[in-house]
């Protein structure tokens, strides 16, 4: 089925056209630089941009894809997890679009969309990192990015996907853009870290490795916890700045990052094992981190395990992944959700369609 399907659960307009698992378009505006000078994103600002960016961006997809809306099968809309007011504008396009048009309408879950992105095929779409070929499931998989950090079971990507652990404060996203700011550097922080790190000692500093201790692990085994790690860099920074020496911000900078990296791959792999899942699926933009990709690779190897990365423009937020989930509702049978639905900004990973 030819599915448009539109993002907007954060900070990126994104508008994805796929023919099943073929990729046409990808078209993203992110409204990022707006919120740089508030050290995060603001969700007002947020969902204005997206009021502005949605006509011109669902137009530059379907160019892209050479396709016209009468053509499409499906319009398919991230309804949750996100901010309430950037859902609420993709939500009520999509609605808009779908009514207009007279197509079939799917509310989909925005995590699980983070999954579907692997099933896409397309020019240059598969020389990033990992296996080649089908999906296999089940897949444990790994979120990361500036809102959501969670660690997932994925039997089945239309009706069985399982929660298995998240964050219980900072998204390791997050926690990069916060000690980018501690340590003077510009937002987004993730970016500026990596680059800095790159001629750091790794080993320079031991940072806490959150909820990693054995009576952490019976509650919290599959959970991640990245503020205590924050306050430890300030504490750090703060009492090195006594010493009247420069700051070390190279060896800071890729002590953090070994310590976000190494608690990232450590629990995914735990799972892995111990659920006897022999694959890793990686997503979200903090999949761009060099070291995160470095370490999971190497200790994938190592392990056993099978990993995969979809290539950056579809880790980070985009409207084709939702338009790949949509086409798979479409291909499994499954109702349209109707027009009843509304943004949920806290919708439970388990709900992969809302109705
Ligand atoms: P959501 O959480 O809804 O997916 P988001 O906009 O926060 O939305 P992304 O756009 O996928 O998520 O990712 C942005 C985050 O990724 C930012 O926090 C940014 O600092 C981080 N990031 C980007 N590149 C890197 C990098 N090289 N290393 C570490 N973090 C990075
Ligand atoms: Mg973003
Ligand atoms: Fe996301």
């Amino acid at each position: 089925p030819l599915v448009l399907g539109i993002e907007t659960s954060c900070d990126e307009t994104g508008v994805g056209i796929v023919r099943g698992r073929r990729l046409l378009a990808n078209a993203i505006a992110s409204s990022m630089d707006e919120h740089s000078r508030f050290g995060g994103v603001v969700p007002e600002v947020a969902a204005r941009a997206h009021l502005e960016a949605m006509t011109p961006t669902i137009e530059r997809a379907l160019d892209e894809a050479g396709v016209t809306l009468d053509e499409l099968d499906a319009v398919a809309v991230t309804c949750g997890p996100g901010l309430a007011g950037a859902l609420m504008v993709g939500v009520a396009a999509a609605k808009a679009l779908a009514v207009g048009l007279g197509k079939p309408l799917y509310a989909v879950n925005h995590l699980v969309g983070h999954v579907g992105a692997d099933l896409l095929q397309g020019e240059g779409l598969r020389e990033a990192v990992g296996a080649v070929g089908e999906l296999e499931l089940p897949t444990v998989a790994l979120l990361v990015s500036g809102g959501h950090t969670s660690l997932l079971l994925v039997r089945d990507l239309v009706s069985d996907v399982e929660m298995l652990g998240e964050t219980i404060d900072d998204a390791a996203g997050e926690a990069f853009d916060k000690v980018a700011r501690l340590l003077g550097l510009p937002y987004p922080g993730g970016p500026q870290i990596d680059r800095v790190a790159a001629d750091g000692d790794p080993n320079a500093i031991r940072f806490p490795r959150g909820l990693t201790l054995p009576k952490d692990l019976e509650r919290h085994r599959y959970d991640f916890s990245f503020s205590g790690l924050k306050t430890s860099v300030a504490r750090w920074v703060e009492k090195h700045e006594q010493s009247g020496e420069p700051l070390p911000v190279a060896d800071v900078a890729a002590s953090f990052r070994e310590a976000v990296a190494d608690v990232l791959i450590t629990k995914a792999l735990a799972a892995c094992r111990d659920l006897a899942v022999p694959r890793l699926l990686l997503g979200g933009g903090v999949v761009a981190n060099a070291r995160v990709r470095e370490l999971a690779r190497e200790r994938c190897e190592a392990a056993g395990v099978e990993l995969r990365v979809p290539p950056l423009s579809l880790c980070t937020d985009n409207g084709a992944m939702i338009a790949s989930i949509g086409a798979q509702l479409v291909a499994a049978g499954h109702e349209p959700s109707g027009l009843g639905f509304g943004a949920d900004s806290t919708l439970p990973v388990t709900e992969i369609q809302v109705r």
